[in-house]
């Protein structure tokens, strides 16, 4: 007699535990309705600059259609070293200590598993990025939350994380500009918390996709501080800066021997990039720094519209320094932070991520995407006055 396979005994338990995405319920249901202004996702409104995508058409053209070296192409490795030397000051051996990954994502969580031993400890400030507990956990590691507060401006202090630290604690995650307030860290506290992780031994992961979408001062490079460079894992990619989610390219900066850990797990796992990605990423160091200045521009004047129009709708919003969101405070409203999302899609037809999706702090908050165009930002923020003023809001 066969058995009946079980599935749901068959998966590892870790897996299971993972809780669904908070994001991903919102866009399942954004899906189903018609008419729809999505402020939710997490992804620039603009097309890939046309010559990033020549730059693709040159590859297939020329007929390269085969696997790169596991580390990525060496061109791309160079202009990699070159674009972080030139920008931040910070040298990196393009053959030894960098590596080409699939987005930042990969990176991540590649980072975590060749670094991660079951039980080490991972401090997550939060709230967070939704990948960054559920990566730990794969990975074996126990997420340790330090929760940040409008109060301090969403910054992460040296104190905090000191009080967080145990025997067990191995990495701080660091990403700023933040994604979901947008919370940029201002050099002096980075020195603090550099202190600190020195201090106790720790490795820092930097994922820094949002370095270039700075509005507010010099975006401060992780490894460029005093001591970190040894201790850091920068994990940066072209999804955001360059328009570029869709070809799935990053990359990973570092240690020469984690490096070469890194690419152990890519090259049984991944292999390369996709060469043709590959290639439109080299263009867009090359040629892409005006079309991607003129989109920080973009998001620039967004994010001033999107501030006043909180300010009119009665609804307290920090001020993002950097990335492409607001997170506005919606207690007012007398909502949860799920409740505001639901009723605002339902009745008016914006859709925007309850801030619990990312962590507990993110309650009383939504996270609102101004990575849209400006006649659709305008007509959500009508919707949204509306909604709000319904809410009985002043
Ligand atoms: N890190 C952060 C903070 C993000 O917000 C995102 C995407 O939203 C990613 C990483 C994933 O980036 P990629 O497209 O390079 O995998």
């Amino acid at each position: 007699m066969i058995n009946k396979m079980e599935w749901s005994k068959m998966i590892n338990p870790t897996v299971r535990s993972l809780p669904p995405s908070g994001i991903r319920k919102f866009f399942d249901m954004v899906t189903e309705i018609k008419g729809v202004i999505s402020l939710g996702v997490g992804e620039p409104d603009f097309v890939t600059p046309w010559h990033i995508r020549e730059g693709c058409i040159y590859s297939l053209e020329k007929g390269y259609t085969m696997y790169t070296s596991n580390q990525g192409l060496l061109e791309l490795r160079e202009a990699i070293s070159r674009e972080l030397d030139t920008t931040y000051g910070v040298t990196y051996d393009a053959r030894r200590e960098l590596l080409v990954t699939v987005g930042v994502s990969e990176g991540l969580d590649l980072a975590m598993r060749a670094l991660t031993c079951p039980g080490d400890e991972v401090l997550i400030p939060e709230p967070s990025y939704v990948s960054y507990a559920p990566c730990t956990m794969m990975a074996g590691g126990v997420p340790v939350h330090i929760p940040t507060s409008v109060e301090d401006n969403f910054r992460l202090t040296a104190d905090r994380v000191e009080a967080a630290i145990t025997p067990r604690t191995k990495i701080l995650l660091l990403c700023y500009p933040n994604n979901p307030t947008g919370a940029v860290m201002p050099k002096k506290e980075l020195l603090a918390i550099s202190e600190v992780v020195r201090k106790h031994n720790l490795i820092v992961i930097s994922d820094e996709i949002y370095d270039k979408l700075t509005y507010t001062g010099e975006h401060t490079c992780v490894p460029s501080l005093p001591g970190m460079r040894e201790r850091t894992i920068l994990l940066n990619g072209f999804s955001k800066a360059y328009a570029m989610t869709g070809w799935r390219v990053g990359y990973a900066a570092g240690n020469a021997d984690f490096i070469a850990a890194m690419t152990k797990i890519h090259q049984y796992t991944m292999l390369c990039a996709p060469i043709t990605a590959q290639m439109a990423a080299a263009e867009a160091l090359k040629n892409g720094r005006s079309g991607m200045q003129q989109m920080v521009q973009q998001y620039n004047r967004r994010r001033h519209l999107v501030m006043q129009a909180f300010s009119e709708m009665g609804l307290h919003c920090f001020e993002p320094g950097g990335a492409f969101y607001a997170f506005p405070e919606i207690s007012a409203t007398g909502l949860t932070s799920e409740e505001f999302a639901e009723r605002l899609l339902m009745e008016e037809k914006v859709a925007l991520v309850p801030g619990n999706a990312f962590g507990p702090s993110g309650e009383g908050f939504v996270r609102c995407s101004y990575a849209a165009s400006v006649d659709d930002l305008a007509e959500a923020f009508r919707r949204m006055a509306r909604f709000v003023k319904h809410c009985g809001v002043k």
